[in-house]
This record gives C-alpha cells, sequence and structure tokens, in this order.
C-alpha cells in the first residue's frame, strides 16, 4: 500500500509483543506487505481469532462463549424467540487418556468437536468450554427441533471411528443437557446454565450416551428469573 502518512503511523505501533504471541501460537501471519492496511488488517484478525478461540479445535473459547450466551440472554427476552442452550460431555473420557495416551485424547476431543460442528446450523454457536466438555447456543430453535437436533448430535458422535494411529480406531459417547431460554422472561446466563447443566446431570446419571432436554419450560420459569422480569416491568414503567 502506498499512503505515506499511514504507514509512518503503522511503523510507530509497538507490535514486537502481538507478533510474538502469534508466532507462539504458531498462527500464520498474513503474507501481505508489512505495515501495509492489509498486512496490519491480518494481524488483527489474528489476535481476534487467538483471543476469542480454542487452540485445539478451532471453536470458540469460553470466554467468547459467555459474551454470546449473555447477547442471546438479551435477544430472547427481547424477541421472545424460543433458544436452546445444549451442553455436551464426552463420556467416561478419563479412559481415553489414561489407555491410549494423552495426544490420542486430544485427537477424540478434535473429531468430536468437528462431528458436533457437522451436527448444527451456521448460525449456532458451538464453543469448548472445558477439556473434553462442549457447549452450544442454537437461537430460534422451537423443542420439537432441539430434540431432533440434540439426537442427531448424540448420534453422529456415537458412530464417529477416530484413528489415533493403533491397529483399531476408537469410538466414544457423548452426553448433552439442554434448557431453554425462558422466553419474554429476562434470565441471566447463569441461570440457564445451571438449567441444561442439570439436564446434563440428568443424563449422565440415567446411563450416559443420551440427551437430556428440560420440558416444560414455564413451569420451571424460577422465583428468581420471575423476580428478574418484575424488576424490568418496573424500571420500564418508570
Ligand atoms: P464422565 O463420563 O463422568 O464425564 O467421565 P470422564 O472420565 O469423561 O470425566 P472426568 O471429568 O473425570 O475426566 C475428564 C478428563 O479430561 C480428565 C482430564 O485429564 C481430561 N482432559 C481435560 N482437558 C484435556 C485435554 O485438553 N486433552 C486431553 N487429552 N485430556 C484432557
Ligand atoms: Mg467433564
Ligand atoms: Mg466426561
Amino acid at each position: 500500500m502506498n499512503h505515506p502518512t499511514s504507514l509512518i503511523a503503522a511503523h510507530a505501533l509497538r507490535l514486537d509483543l502481538a507478533l510474538q504471541l502469534l508466532q507462539q501460537a504458531g498462527a500464520m501471519l498474513p503474507d501481505a506487505e508489512p505495515y501495509s492496511e492489509a498486512w496490519l488488517q491480518g494481524i488483527l484478525d489474528a489476535l481476534c481469532d487467538l483471543s476469542s478461540k480454542d487452540a485445539l479445535t478451532g471453536l470458540v473459547n469460553r470466554r467468547s462463549f459467555e459474551m454470546a450466551l449473555g447477547r442471546e440472554v438479551d435477544r430472547v427476552a427481547r424477541s421472545g424467540e424460543p433458544a436452546l442452550l445444549l451442553v455436551l460431555d464426552i463420556d467416561h473420557f478419563k479412559a481415553i487418556n489414561d489407555n491410549h495416551g494423552h495426544l490420542a485424547g486430544d485427537q477424540v476431543i478434535r473429531e468430536v468437536a468437528r462431528a458436533i460442528g457437522q451436527a448444527v446450523r451456521p448460525m449456532d454457536t458451538v464453543a469448548r468450554v472445558g477439556g473434553e466438555e462442549f457447549a452450544i447456543i442454537l437461537p430460534n430453535c422451537p423443542t420439537s427441533v432441539g430434540v431432533i437436533v440434540a439426537e442427531r448430535i448424540r448420534e453422529r458422535v456415537a458412530a464417529l471411528t477416530v484413528d489415533v494411529g493403533e491397529p483399531a480406531p476408537l469410538t466414544t459417547t457423548i452426553s448433552i443437557g439442554g434448557a431453554f431460554a425462558p422466553q419474554w422472561v429476562r434470565s441471566s446466563s447463569l441461570l440457564w446454565t445451571e438449567r441444561a447443566d442439570r439436564q446434563l446431570y440428568r443424563a449422565k446419571a440415567e446411563g450416559r450416551n443420551r440427551a437430556c432436554l428440560e420440558s416444560h419450560i414455564d413451569s420451571l420459569v424460577s422465583a428468581e428469573e420471575k423476580g428478574m422480569l418484575f424488576a424490568v416491568t418496573q424500571q420500564d414503567s418508570e
């Protein structure tokens, strides 16, 4: 790029640490003239990726997911559209690490992440929120569709065969918990997550390799959430 003034300004930026971080993370540096506009944009994009994505799977990371969940809580309260939160946890994953090694475990996490991503819509946010734990926000997802999607994810993961360089490929299963956002009620990310987590515990307790979704959404709106609705209504009328 031939913009002398912006070139001078760009050269004045202290980018050493940013470049060092990107190199350490194995990120590809932009293939453009250093300090050009395109190059700086590439550096910014790479830094955004580094701070919002999980290094092992390329999925959204926990921090970024929590921000997306907060936005979805607001959107549901405004629009009244149904939204589903799924939390997913690989079954007996510790045994995979113990029996086949940590690298094989990493490979299973990567393949499970890919299978989950292939089973949902592009508008859904899929995140790795812990070691072998994932979460998905499915905006605009009615109850009947949510049940089908959760089952589709479970089946895809159960059908996976992961080649870890051993004579037989590895297989695995996943347990899924799900909760719908209480429509028209200003909930919180925490309350929504707790509901989905409760369903995940149920799926584990009932034998794993299954999806449990909260039913009777209206009757499960907690006193705390009703209080939040009341607080908002009061504020709005002031
Ligand atoms: P459950 O069916 O109850 O979920 O059993 P589990 O064995 O999957 O659950 P647990 O939480 O006991 O084990 C999770 C294991 O995941 C323990 C930890 O060492 C491993 N782990 C966490 N992060 C990573 C990672 O990034 N890579 C690998 N390979 N293992 C990880
Ligand atoms: Mg776990
Ligand atoms: Mg597990």
